[in-house]
């Protein structure tokens, strides 16, 4: 999941930072609302988290601007400011969720795996996709039938990324370059290769059928291969 975080509070926006990252993201972060707005519009993120008290461009214009620009992409803000009338001013300008400070890192990565399987179109609160269950807290996946119980097959960083990217938009065919895209932040060092390798280690984890190819087009997840045993 590629993530866009605005924050002018230099210490929040470092420590949101690191525990995103910990938890499985790739985050770009800005602390001002031009340099935000212009990410958003030019970077393919997954979701944004932004604040509203900015020094350079408040965060509701910086909004407005996308969603005038047609960018659908969930944003939930984040705002010392709790007075209500701010909230249905925020969510007018077409935010997707709110939360005020201070909070707790676990109930903002709920609330962004929450809106993530909204826009991907996932109703139910599990992740799973046919005996396939990924478990976000632990970045591991299970068989939900396998004979050794919830015995978790744990997944490195990368690879916790780009099997969650693909169950998100299961059936869809991604290129090499699109999945790099949205499991790399915009820093990383990134080899052409790499999504490939990453692609094989899971496939020698998880069975072959669990992800497949498509030649000359990329790579899908076809939740009815993860009906049946693999
Ligand atoms: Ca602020």
């Amino acid at each position: 999941m590629r993530l866009l975080l605005i924050e002018d509070d230099v210490n929040l926006c470092q420590q949101l930072t690191a525990d995103l990252r910990q938890r499985g993201y790739a985050v770009d972060a800005t602390m001002q609302g031009v340099d935000g707005a212009f990410m958003g519009e030019t970077e393919p993120y997954d979701i944004i988290i932004l604040d509203l008290g900015l020094p350079d461009l408040p965060g509701l214009q910086v909004l407005q601007q996308w969603r005038n620009k047609g960018i659908k992409t969930p944003v939930l803000i984040l705002t010392a400011r709790s007075a209500w009338h701010e909230k249905v001013e925020g969510f007018r300008t077409g935010a997707d969720d709110y939360l005020s400070k201070p909070f707790h890192i676990e109930e903002l990565c709920v609330r962004l795996q929450a809106l993530i399987r909204r826009s991907s179109g996932l109703a139910n609160g599990a992740f799973e996709i046919g005996r396939l269950r990924l478990d976000e807290a632990t970045q591991s996946v299970f068989w939900t039938d396998s004979e050794s119980g919830l015995d978790g097959i744990e997944l490195t960083g990368i690879e916790f990324r780009l099997l969650r990217y693909l169950m998100l938009h299961p059936k869809r065919i991604f290129t090499a370059t699109h999945l790099v895209e949205h499991v790399y932040d915009y820093n990383d060092e990134k080899e052409s290769n790499v999504i490939e390798v990453y692609i094989s280690r899971l496939r020698k984890k998880l069975g072959k059928a669990v992800i497949c190819t498509r030649r000359n087009q990329g790579y899908y997840l076809d939740p009815d291969a993860l009906q049946s045993q693999v």
